[in-house]
């Protein structure tokens, strides 16, 4: 056994979080972690869980469920393709294999939104299949102990980290080991400032011995992301307002929001208010301004959100709402809003 190795699993037995997922080798659960946990830490990640499997217990239930309902679960937690992909999966599972989630990593592997590290870590875990994990934890441990600096996010790096990933694989216990090297690098490798000086791996770390740990893992930096200007309209009239259900792929797909007029850049509120958008909702004889926000920033992964609200009180909501939901505004909290209108209702006690 290497000393990565031997280090590891005692400090794993000593440190491991009491979590929930951890107590169970059902495939279905495990599935719904994981992905949860994708771009998710976990004390945010937990109650998501938790209501998660509340509602929908087994495979069969996530099935049956309504996309609205399964989306209204996830409001607030980003990345809502995650739960579109869980939804269909359940239903692929229900008519491919009866509702009883695959065993075969090949199957796994093949259901909607289940990516390598998803697949690897449900059949390692739940079915005990010698498959390595690696997701961002594993990368930067391998990375600093063994001293890669071949960038992460490129081919090659994918390609080199794997191998060392399987290379390293106990395969008489894969879900033990990839659990242990996961948590490793949550909790003691972490990004900033790792505590070497009381880390088991300390003598036989080639970041620490070369100091480099701050240097590593490399990623090429790639990321370029694009500006959109969002302008939401709140228009009430006698204590309802509009919303519609974003249907484009596009973010957000699915969610609903507020009427939204897309610029291509900045633009003055006045300008704003000469939208298309609001001539068939407003009876522009009795419209009030009540507020405009300043603009607020929302950084998704690829994009920059430059958002502002206007809030627009009229005397009605006419008849024909032009594709648009009318509803009360105390049933606001039904449906599933991105992060970003939600706590716009939020701050104005609307929710
Ligand atoms: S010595 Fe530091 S960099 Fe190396 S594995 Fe331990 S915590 Fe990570």
């Amino acid at each position: 056994m290497s000393h990565f190795i031997e280090s590891l699993y005692p400090w794993y037995l000593r440190h491991r979080r009491d979590l929930p997922w951890r107590k169970t080798t059902d495939p279905y659960l495990i599935w719904v972690s994981e992905t949860i946990l994708q771009q998710t830490r976990v004390g945010q990640g937990l109650p998501y869980y938790e209501r998660f499997i509340l509602s929908y217990p087994d495979v069969v239930s996530l099935a049956r469920a309504h996309e609205d309902e399964v989306l209204k679960l996830w409001e607030g937690l980003g990345y809502y393709s995650r739960a579109r992909n869980l939804l269909a999966a359940a239903r692929q599972i229900l008519q491919n294999f009866n509702g009883k989630f695959p065993s075969a990593y090949s199957d796994i592997r093949k259901l909607k939104g289940v990516g390598d590290y998803t697949a690897a870590a449900v059949a390692s875990i739940a079915f005990n299949l010698p498959y390595a994990a690696v997701d961002g934890n594993v990368y930067r441990v391998l990375s600093r102990c063994y001293g890669l600096e071949t960038p992460i996010n490129t081919p090659a790096g994918k390609k080199l980290f794997a191998q060392l990933a399987e290379e390293l694989l106990n395969r008489r216990e894969p879900g033990m080991h990839n659990q242990a090297l996961m948590e490793f690098g949550a909790l003691q490798c972490v990004p900033k400032n790792p505590d070497c000086e009381n880390c088991p791996l300390v003598n036989h770390c080639a970041a620490f011995l070369t100091k480099q740990v701050d240097r590593l893992p490399v990623k090429n930096r790639t990321l370029q992301r694009s500006s959109r200007y969002f302008n939401f309209f709140l228009i009430e009239g006698v204590g309802q307002i509009l919303i519609h259900k974003r249907q484009k792929n596009d973010i957000w797909k699915n969610l609903y929001q507020l009427p939204l007029e897309e610029t291509a850049g900045e633009t003055s509120a006045e300008e704003i208010l000469q939208s298309q958008l609001l001539i068939p909702l407003l009876n522009i004889e009795t419209v009030k301004i009540q507020k405009i926000t300043p603009l607020r920033t929302h950084e998704l992964t690829h994009q920059r959100i430059f958002a502002r609200f206007i809030h627009l009180q009229t005397d009605q909501l006419p008849e024909n709402t032009a594709g648009f939901i009318k509803i009360n505004k105390k049933d606001i909290s039904k449906f599933a809003f991105p992060g970003l209108v939600k706590k716009y209702f939020e701050e104005n006690h609307l929710i």
